[in-house]
């Protein structure tokens, strides 16, 4: 009898001592879970996480969660504002989905479990960068701010891959995410002077492997590190996203500049992923380039979202809907090359008009912004498109593009305009007609049309892929304004009419108006 008391206060006592877990601070805290995960799944993962004290780790995320994101909430003019800029935003019906399993990474990574034990839901960090990104969760606030300083003065320039990135692909990939793989491959490696190489040998490597949902270290760790494709990742925007973290990318929605960019839309978001919209903590450098939020590492707009509600308003109301991106954006480009110091390479060569920049690849010819070709950027991008001219009388323009079939392609099929205005005059543009198969999704993952009305053409332009954007007039800032139909899917059929109007007209938005702030390293 007393043994069997012995045992079960043993036992009660040992459930206290789990259920209290680690409170260095005196708070109650929670024992980390691995969402859903079977113990196989948890082990697989935590394996693929070998480069981090992946314990340590996941405590310092749940005391990050466990902060419940205070510290981020909008102030009472911010939410103010927020909600204003809400109630003029187009109410879309968002177009069932095509695959259940894919949409963005957050939503893959929660429904696989793993959200909750990546930082922002896909990214694994090594234990230094846990100490410099989440020091203040791990050893107390006192030399976190030091830590920082030092992962971008330090360690920061280390983690870079040099000349070449070397992978392989592990047998668990599945065909699909594999072939998506060496397309996203492909493309960094063309718009950048990084090379990557298939070598399952080399010192420093990524094995590209079919782990629980989408995810890779920042940067190169050293050794070999995982970057998983598991189900619902298999698509062009998971692959290139993810090459990107490993590349060295965080999150657009991180940047240190972002609260001039968007509001973060606390009351949507689940609170126990509040922590995500958490600024990285270092002073990330952005080459001074402005926010996009057509980058290929920004979120999609409802991230994390509780109720299905937007997390994330934008403070340039005609942006909102190219959050989610699916394709990588001249800037991503653009700031890869300064991350690699790719621009360096070309001493001389090819004068590159209209933003475009000289190709390390071939310095004679020029990587231009889309709707731009030619080598130096100063034709229209080839293929289907016109050049247009526009005069004071409206004229209609027609666009067919994508071929009826069901097959969801890899990467977009474009027509290229460029309507041209007299030098003083500005150009308008309403969309008339948005018809075929309407594809009305976060980020315009399938189709859309794209307009760029700043001044500034390597911005990715305002998107529109819902009938509820029929309607809408776009007053370009300066005389030229590309036009670009996207898509990947089915077919699309737009309709727009322009014409040339006065300077004297107000534009719908001006290169200044782009969110932007120089850092302060
Ligand atoms: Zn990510």
């Amino acid at each position: 009898m007393l043994l069997k008391l012995g045992v079960a206060l043993f036992i009660i006592g040992f459930c206290l001592v789990e259920a209290r877990g680690w409170q260095k601070d005196g708070k109650q805290r929670r024992k980390h879970k691995f969402g859903n995960m079977t113990d196989d799944q948890v082990k697989g993962f935590k394996n693929s996480l070998r480069k981090t004290n992946v314990d340590r780790f996941v405590a310092a995320l749940d005391r990050l969660a466990d902060k419940n994101g205070t510290d981020i909430e909008p102030s009472a003019n911010e939410k103010a504002a927020m909600k204003e800029r809400i109630k003029h935003l187009r109410k879309h019906v968002r177009s069932p989905k095509i695959h259940e399993d894919g949409d963005d990474m957050t939503e893959v990574n929660e429904k696989a479990g793993v959200a909750e034990s990546l930082y922002q839901g896909d990214m694994a960090l090594d234990d230094s960068q846990v100490d410099a990104i989440l020091g203040e969760f791990v050893d107390g606030p006192a030399d976190a701010r030091k830590k920082r300083q030092a992962f971008y003065n330090s360690r920061y320039p280390r983690n870079l891959w040099g000349n070449t990135f070397y992978y392989y692909f592990d047998p668990s990939l599945t065909d699909e995410a594999k072939a998506i793989s060496q397309v996203a491959i492909a493309f960094w490696q063309n718009s950048t002077c990084v090379n990557f190489e298939e070598n399952s040998t080399a010192p420093n490597r990524v094995r590209f492997f079919k782990g629980q949902g989408c995810y890779s270290y920042v940067g190169m760790i050293g050794g070999e590190q995982d970057l998983s494709l598991g189900s619902g990742c298999q698509y062009f925007r998971q692959a290139a996203h993810e090459i990107a973290h490993a590349l060295g990318f965080f999150h657009e929605q991180s940047r240190y500049d972002r609260d001039t960019a968007i509001t973060v839309n606390t009351e949507n978001v689940k609170p126990e992923s509040v922590g995500n919209y958490r600024e990285t903590e270092t002073r990330n450098n952005n080459y001074n380039m402005p926010y996009d939020y057509g980058s290929i590492m920004q979120y999609a707009d409802t991230s994390f979202t509780a109720n299905g509600g937007k997390t994330m308003i934008s403070k340039v109301p005609v942006y909102q809907d190219n959050m989610g991106s699916q394709s990588v954006s001249f800037y991503d480009i653009s700031m890869m090359n300064e991350h690699y110091q790719c621009k360096q390479k070309c001493t001389s060569g090819a004068t590159c008009v209209n933003g475009g920049f000289r190709n390390s690849r071939n310095c004679n010819t020029c990587i231009c912004p889309s709707g731009y070709g030619g080598a130096t950027c100063s034709d229209r991008a080839p293929g289907c498109g016109a050049t247009l001219t526009a005069t004071s009388a409206t004229q209609t323009l027609n666009i067919t593009i994508g071929v009826r079939t069901s097959v969801d392609y890899p990467t977009f099929e474009t027509c290229n305009y460029l309507i041209k205005a007299p030098a003083s005059n500005k150009v308008e543009v309403v969309l008339r007609a948005i018809a075929g198969n309407v594809q009305c999704r976060a980020g315009c993952i399938y189709k859309g049309i794209e307009v760029k009305a700043t001044n500034d053409h390597r911005y990715t332009g305002i998107r529109y892929c819902c009938s509820d954007d029929v309607g809408t007039t776009i007053v370009s800032e300066g005389n030229i304004v590309p036009v670009i139909a996207f898509n990947r899917y089915h077919q699309s059929n737009y309709t727009v009419t322009y014409r040339s109007v006065p300077s004297s007209t107000a534009s719908t938005i001006l290169a200044i108006q782009l969110p932007m702030s120089k850092p302060t390293l």
